[in-house]
C-alpha cells in the first residue's frame, strides 16, 4: 500500500507537532507519523519548563552568555543568537495556541530558575511544563484539516534517490533526496510505503540505550539511525547529559525530580548528611549539570552509597504544593513526607546533545529530509545543553523548519517516482525472540557501565567489542525475520550506540559532558565529532 502526502513529519512531540502545524497552515498536506500514541513523547515528561528572555531585567545577550558557558566552546555562536533571539516569538505562539503557563499573583509569569542561567527565566506550567504544552499542541492538530495523525506506525527506512538508484538504474534522479519511507503499521504489522517530497526527523533523544534513564520507551533514536543508514551527517554523539536527580527507586525506574527544586533551595547532601556541592564549585548545587552529576558520582564512588539525598526541607510546603505538585505526589506515593523526609536521587541517562547535523533551516545534508528537535544537533548545545534549552530549541527551530520546507517544495520540480513495495525476511517467529531481550539488556547494561559519566579509553574499548558482536546479531535477525517494533527498535539502539562510542573514542580531551580520565584537559583547537556512514570524518 502507497500513501502519497506533501509532507511526512515522523514524531509528535513539540518539534514534530509545532513543525506540522506550521506547514500545515502554509496549505500542505501532512502526516504525521507517531509509534504509539500521540501523547507519548519525551516532551509529556518535561517538568522544569521552557527557557526564553521574556522579563525587562533580562537580555538575550546573557541568555547567549550562559548558554556558551554551559557548551564549553563547542557551541556554535551564530546558532545560539539565531535561536534564542527568536525564543520570545516563540513562546508567544506557543500561547497563542493555548499554552498557559503559571502566572503570579500581579498577573506576571512566573519565572523559574535552573542550574547555569544568571537570571530566573524559566516559563512553566507548575511542574507539568510537557504536558500543558503537548495537549495543546495536540488540541490544535485536532482542527487542522490538513493534517492526518496516524498513530501505532513505526518509521523504519528512508526512501532515497541514491537507494533506488541502486536497485533501479535507469531512474531518472541524477542527484540524492528524500522520496518518502517505509514504516511499520503495528495494527496491521506490514510495512507500508509513504510516498513525500518533504520528510521531518522528530524522533527525540536515545536515553533508552542505559539502563537508567529518565526518557520513557519511545527514546530509541530511531531518526538518528534512519538518517545515518540513508548517508547523512550525525555529530557529537558523546555529550550525553545525565540528570543529577532522578529518584532512586530499587527497582530500576528513575522518575526525574526537576532542577527547578534546587533553583527553590533544596540542598544535595551525601549519605553522611553533609552538603557537599561547595567542594566541588561556588555555585554549589546551581551548579551546570554535568557538574553536579560528576559531583554525585565521585560521592557515591567514595561512600559507595547507592543514591545521595535531595533535603528540600527548608523549601515552604505551600511552594512545594503550588510548583511541584507532580514531584510531591510521587514522593507520597513512595511513602516520602516532604517536609520532614530526603529524597533519595541518583544520576541517569537524560538528554542527547549531538544528532542529526542541521543548518538554521533545519535541513540536513540529504534534499528534503529536515530533522528538529532533540533528534538534531544545530550547534546550540555545544558539549553541554543548557537546562530547559530543548524544549526552546525544538519550538524554534520547528518554526524555521517549515518555512524552509515550504520555500523547497514551492521552487521543487519533483517528477513522480515509483516507490517498490518492502520486501520482508522469510521467518515469522521462532524461539530465538529470546535473544532480541536479553540483547537489548546486555547493551543497556554496557552502556550504563562503560559509557557513562566519567569515561576511560579502555571501558569504551571493551564497549564497543560488546556492541559489534551484538550488532552481527541483530543484522543476522534483520535479514531473516519478519520485522516487528522490538527488532527495528534493538536495531536502532545498537546503531545509535556504536555512534555515542566512536565519538567517545575519538574525542581525545575532557570537555562538557564528555569525561575522561585518560584526556583529563581540554585540546586548545575545538572540533566537532562527525560520523557519516562509510566515511567516518
Ligand atoms: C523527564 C524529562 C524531563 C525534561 N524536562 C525538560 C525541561 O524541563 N525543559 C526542557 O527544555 N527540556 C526538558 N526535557 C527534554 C525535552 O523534553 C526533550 O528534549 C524534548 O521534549 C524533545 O522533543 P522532541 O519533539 O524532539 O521529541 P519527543 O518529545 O521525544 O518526541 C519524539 C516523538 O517521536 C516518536 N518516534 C520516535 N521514533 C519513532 C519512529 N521510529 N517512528 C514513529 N515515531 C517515532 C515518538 O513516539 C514521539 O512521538 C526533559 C526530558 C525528560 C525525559
Amino acid at each position: 500500500m502507497t500513501h502519497t502526502y506533501d509532507v511526512i513529519v515522523v514524531g509528535s512531540g513539540i518539534a514534530g507537532l509545532s513543525f506540522a502545524l506550521k506547514v500545515a497552515e502554509a496549505g500542505q498536506r501532512v502526516a504525521i507519523i507517531t509509534k504509539k500514541n500521540s501523547a507519548e513523547s519525551n516532551t509529556n515528561y518535561a517538568q522544569g519548563g521552557i527557557a526564553a528572555v521574556t522579563s525587562q531585567t533580562d537580555d538575550v545577550e546573557m541568555h547567549v552568555a550562559d548558554t556558551l558557558d554551559a557548551g564549553d566552546g563547542l557551541c556554535d555562536e551564530e546558532a545560539v543568537r539565531e535561536i534564542l533571539q527568536d525564543g520570545p516569538a516563540s513562546i508567544a505562539e506557543l500561547m497563542r495556541r493555548g499554552v498557559a503557563f503559571t502566572q503570579l499573583d500581579d498577573g506576571r509569569v512566573s519565572l523559574g530558575k535552573e542550574g547555569g542561567h544568571s537570571k530566573r527565566r524559566i516559563l512553566h506550567v507548575q511542574d507539568v511544563t510537557g504536558k500543558a504544552i503537548e495537549q495543546a499542541l495536540l488540541h490544535s492538530i485536532a482542527t487542522s484539516e490538513n493534517i492526518e495523525t496516524l498513530e501505532h506506525h513505526f518509521a523504519v527506512e528512508l526512501i532515497t534517490a541514491n537507494k533506488l538508484n541502486k536497485q533501479t538504474p535507469a531512474l531518472s534522479e541524477t542527484s540524492d533526496r528524500v522520496l518518502g519511507l517505509y514504516a511499520l503499521n503495528k495494527q496491521t504489522e506490514q510495512v507500508e510505503t509513504f510516498r513525500a517530497n518533504a520528510v521531518l526527523l522528530a524522533t527525540g533523544g536515545i536515553g533508552q540505550i542505559y539502563e537508567y534513564t529518565t526518557n520513557p520507551s519511545i527514546a530509541t533514536g530511531d531518526g538518528i539511525a534512519m538518517a545515518y543508514r540513508a548517508g547523512v551527517e550525525v555529530r557529537n554523539m558523546e555529550f550525553i547529559q545525565f540528570h543529577p536527580t532522578a529518584f532512586y527507586s530499587p527497582e530500576g525506574e528513575r522518575f526525574l525530580i526537576s532542577e527547578a527544586v534546587r533553583g527553590e533551595g533544596a540542598i544535595l547532601r551525601n549519605i553522611q548528611g553533609e552538603a557537599f556541592m561547595a567542594r566541588y564549585d561556588a555555585r554549589k548545587d546551581l551548579a551546570p549539570r554535568d557538574i553536579v552529576a560528576r559531583a554525585i558520582d565521585s560521592e557515591m564512588k567514595k561512600s559507595g552509597s547507592r543514591h545521595v539525598w535531595l533535603d528540600v526541607r527548608s523549601i515552604p510546603l505551600a511552594t512545594l504544593h503550588e510548583r511541584f505538585p507532580n514531584i510531591y505526589d510521587y514522593c507520597a506515593k513512595q511513602g516520602l513526607q516532604l517536609e520532614k523526609d530526603m529524597i533519595p536521587v541518583v544520576p541517569a541517562a537524560h538528554y542527547l546533545c549531538g544528532g542529526v547535523k542541521t543548518r538554521l533551516s533545519g535541513e540536513t545534508d540529504l534534499s528534503g529530509l529536515y530533522a528538529c528537535g532533540e533528534v538534531a544537533c544545530t550547534g546550540l548545545h555545544g558539549a553541554n545543553r543548557l537546562a530547559s534549552n530543548s524544549l526552546l530549541e525544538a519550538v524554534v527551530m520547528a518554526n524555521r523548519g517549515a518555512a524552509a520546507v515550504v520555500d523547497y517544495l514551492a521552487a521543487g520540480h519533483f517528477d513522480p517516482v515509483e516507490l517498490p513495495d518492502w520486501i520482508d525476511g522469510d521467518f515469522r517467529d521462532s524461539d530465538e525472540r529470546v535473544v532480541l531481550t536479553h540483547n537489548r539488556d546486555e547493551l543497556k547494561r554496557t552502556l550504563w557501565d562503560y559509557v557513562s559519566i566519567v569515561r576511560t579509553t579502555k571501558r569504551l574499548e571493551r564497549a564497543r567489542t560488546r556492541i559489534q558482536v551484538l550488532e552481527r546479531e541483530i543484522n543476522e535477525y534483520y535479514w531473516n525475520f519478519k520485522v516487528d517494533e522490538g527488532l527495528l527498535e534493538l536495531r536502532n539502539m545498537i546503531l545509535v550506540a556504536s555512534l555515542v562510542i566512536n565519538c567517545a573514542l575519538s574525542r581525545k580531551e575532557s570537555r562538557g559532558l564528555h569525561c575522561t580520565l585518560d584526556y583529563q584537559g581540554k585540546l586548545e583547537t575545538v572540533a566537532d565529532t562527525c560520523m557519516r556512514a562509510g566515511h567516518e570524518i
